[in-house]
């Protein structure tokens, strides 16, 4: 059996579970992601990843709002730009609560490292502080590398609750999986089907999937669960949306398993962490 939340360590209120199955909004137009949000909420999502730079913040709280599920029934995330790091963070954390309209959030987590910049730890101790008042209950971060970690925790003693990063079947991330389990770090996969196309086409994931009765999504997202990830996969189709909610109630043999393992590519779809500094200025409403 596997369990539909993990306990969140680390930065964290005390006994916080977060689903380890949720719905990311990355790139769903602001005209749209009520509906999605609001299809995810009928669906039975409970956990909802946002952040300012998506733009799609108002729209994601007033599906939150109109879902008539209660607030505390739903682990909501949204994350600070990388244009907001240091002593601009809590600013932008209450503007990222205005616009959510909503009083507290589940998770805040920095959104990239930038290293560059070198504030990272500054910025990891602007949100420490955040998740000291009541505005917030876990406090974690995305995109970052063991090494990023490694200083966070050296420098702060304070050990983030989850890394979101990318991991999929091309990029498993073994090495940083087993660095989060070291130190209690929740490992949240974003991009988790490889962006959809491509990925979901292998045509051993796609025969492996007809052998289980099952999709190609719905393996690799059962294949993440098993391997101890929290996922947020994204989709604006209401069967899909469906479809990614429904993998619970099966499981992978090992033929499945080393499929999946023979996909490895060792290669990100996204940038890499260590090198991406981007500044948008168009990134965060003012
Ligand atoms: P994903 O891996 O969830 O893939 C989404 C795409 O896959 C969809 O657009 C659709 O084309 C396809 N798809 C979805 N369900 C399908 C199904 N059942 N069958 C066939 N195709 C399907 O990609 P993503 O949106 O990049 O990642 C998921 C979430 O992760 C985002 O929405 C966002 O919340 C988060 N994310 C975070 C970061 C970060 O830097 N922290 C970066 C990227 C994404």
């Amino acid at each position: 059996m596997l369990d539909a939340t993990v306990r969140l360590n680390g930065a964290v209120d005390d006994g916080l579970a977060m689903p380890r199955l949720g719905f990311g909004v990355w790139q769903v137009p602001p005209d749209v992601v009520k509906e999605s949000v609001s299809t995810a909420l009928s669906v039975g999502y409970r956990s909802i990843d946002t952040a300012a730079v998506y733009g799609n913040e108002s729209g994601t709280g007033e599906a939150i709002r109109d879902s008539g599920v209660p607030r505390e029934e739903i682990f909501l995330t949204t994350k600070l730009w990388n244009n907001r790091h240091g002593d601009l963070a809590p600013g932008a954390f209450e503007r990222s609560l205005d616009r959510l309209g909503v009083d507290y959030l589940d998770l805040y987590l920095i959104h990239w490292p930038c290293p560059a910049a070198d504030d990272y730890v500054a910025t990891w101790e602007q949100l420490l502080e955040l998740q000291r008042g009541d505005q917030v209950r876990a406090v974690g971060v995305s995109n970052f590398t063991i090494e990023h970690l490694q200083r966070l925790i050296a420098e702060t003693g304070m050990v983030p609750a989850v890394n979101q990063v990318e991991l999929h079947p091309w990029f498993p991330q073994a090495e940083l999986r087993a660095f989060h389990a070291e130190h209690g770090i929740a490992t949240e996969a974003w991009s988790p089907l490889g962006q959809g196309q491509g990925l979901l086409d292998d045509p051993n994931l796609v025969s492996t999937a007809e052998r289980l009765g099952r999709t190609p999504a719905q393996v690799v997202l059962r294949w993440h669960l098993e391997i101890g990830n929290v996922v947020i996969p994204k989709s604006v189709t209401a069967s899909r949306i469906a479809e990614n909610f429904a993998v619970f109630d099966f499981e992978l043999d090992d033929t499945a398993r080393s499929t999946i393992a023979g996909m490895d590519r060792k290669e990100r779809i996204g940038p890499d962490p260590a090198g991406f500094n981007l500044d948008s200025p168009a990134a965060e409403p003012a």
